[in-house]
């Protein structure tokens, strides 16, 4: 029996709430808030006619706003605030959680809107030559809200997504069940699914794009190695999808697994990207459509890379079109009991299925899942402990069987081919 306000309703939040509904016996009373209100009533609407046992009521908010946040929260008195907004919300969600005492939970870590504020470029350039690494997201943010949620009793879930959440989860599995030592892991984020159009994003065009046009990296001995944007290339042949390419990316776990699991010696992140992808991406990026500095057209200030997000297809319009199945997971490579040990857990999902189930495609699925999931567990009191937390710091077993019964099944290979 839980009350719980979710923010935000896009393709991830969709899926997220649905999933909710199917839980009701946990979640028992829901609010939808969001910037655009209109998406929440027709959530709730198809919702009812289906028919859901869970008492549903939605708003308006600006969760840029703490104080919009906390008189949304201190009115409605949820148990946990799920934000599947946009990570630029993160911390105005966790000051308002934090202020009025309820617990948070959210799929991705904070980065900034705007990233030319003078304030926050001097913070990010000093973390880029601590660390070395210069993607524009990372834990310290939220990380900084460790003893403030402990000392107020609150539990804060960071990153209960897919990547990151559920393959922190299988490492937090893998450690318990399958090795005594991991030395490596390899995280491959596989879509092989197709929408039909030249060029669109799978989750929001603006967080996408900023994340595929970074340079790469990867943590070897503790250490974070950088690499050129699509430096390194491989080709694997993924189960139940086929053979793809697979670049390699920055990505937040390696960070939370790096400093969590600090005996493993190497983490690597990589997605599969098709030729055209990569091809529009990079045009877009030479003519300045990425660009997050606003430009003056016709006596306007515009964001190019906003301005081309009300360009592409909306993704949580994709569901009807896209056909073929993600595959994603993490190969582990280690000891148990004194002998070497290779494994690989992973998940596949069907998009046209995802679209039959619930009306989206396979990336929010797979995103909107585990975001339940975890929110469940937490308001459920099974991962309830005070500060900020990620998924691979908690037992894994409740978050694995859930996995199974709310629709992303995984399997364990024990004889997997291994990336070079
Ligand atoms: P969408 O753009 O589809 O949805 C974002 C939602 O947030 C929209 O409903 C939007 O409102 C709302 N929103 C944006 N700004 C505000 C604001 N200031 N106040 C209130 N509501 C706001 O994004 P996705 O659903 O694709 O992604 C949601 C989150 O999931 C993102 O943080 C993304 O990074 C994360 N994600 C995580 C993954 C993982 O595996 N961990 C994978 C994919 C995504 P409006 O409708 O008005 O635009």
């Amino acid at each position: 029996m839980s009350r719980l306000l979710v923010i935000g309703c896009g393709g991830v939040a969709q899926v997220a709430i649905q999933k909710c509904c199917q839980n009701s016996g946990t979640f028992t009373e829901l609010m939808i808030a969001s910037r655009t209100e209109s998406k929440c009533t027709a959530l709730k609407e198809k919702l009812e006619a289906a028919g859901t046992p869970v008492k549903l009521s939605t708003a308006r908010v600006d969760a840029d706003d703490v104080e919009e946040l906390e008189a949304l929260i201190r009115e409605y008195k949820p148990d946990a605030v799920l934000n599947v907004a946009l990570p630029y919300q993160d911390l105005t969600i966790m000051d308002a959680c934090l202020e009025c005492g309820v617990d948070y939970i959210d799929t991705a870590n904070y980065e900034p809107e705007d990233t030319d504020d003078p304030e926050w470029r001097a913070i990010y350039e000093k973390r880029c030559a601590e660390k070395g690494f210069s993607a524009y997201f990372d834990y310290s943010w939220q990380w900084a809200y460790h003893e403030k949620f402990q000392q107020a009793g609150l539990t804060a879930l960071l990153g209960t997504g897919f990547d990151p959440g559920v393959t922190s989860v299988f490492t937090a599995y893998a450690a318990k069940h399958y090795f005594d030592e991991i030395d490596t892991i390899d995280i491959l984020d596989c879509n092989g699914g197709d929408h039909g159009y030249p060029f669109a994003t799978n989750f929001n065009p603006e967080i996408n794009l900023r994340e595929v046009s970074a340079p790469g990296s990867y943590m070897e001995n503790g250490k974070w190695i950088e690499t050129k944007p699509m430096e390194i290339k491989r080709v694997y042949n993924f189960p139940e999808v086929g053979e793809k390419d697979m670049y390699l990316l920055h990505h937040e776990e390696i960070e939370a697994l790096g400093r969590n699991f600090p005996g493993v010696k190497r983490i690597r992140f990589f997605m599969t990207f098709g030729q055209s992808y990569l091809t529009h991406m990079k045009c877009l990026e030479n003519v300045g459509m990425l660009s997050t500095s606003p430009v003056s057209f016709q006596g306007q200030e515009i964001v190019p890379i906003q301005f081309l997000k009300a360009l592409l297809p909306d993704p949580a319009s994709l569901g009807p079109r896209t056909v073929g199945k993600t595959n994603i997971g993490c190969i582990f490579t280690g000891r148990k009991d004194g002998k070497e040990r290779k494994i690989y857990i992973y998940n596949v999902c069907d998009h046209q299925e995802c679209y039959k189930e619930l009306g989206s495609q396979a990336i929010s699925y797979t995103t909107g899942v585990p975001a339940m999931i975890g929110t469940a567990l937490v308001v459920n009191g099974v991962w309830k402990k005070p500060g900020v937390f990620t998924t691979d710091e908690f037992d894994p077993d409740p978050y694995m069987d859930m996995l199974n019964q709310y629709g992303l099944p995984w399997v364990v290979d024990e004889d997997p081919q291994l990336v070079d």
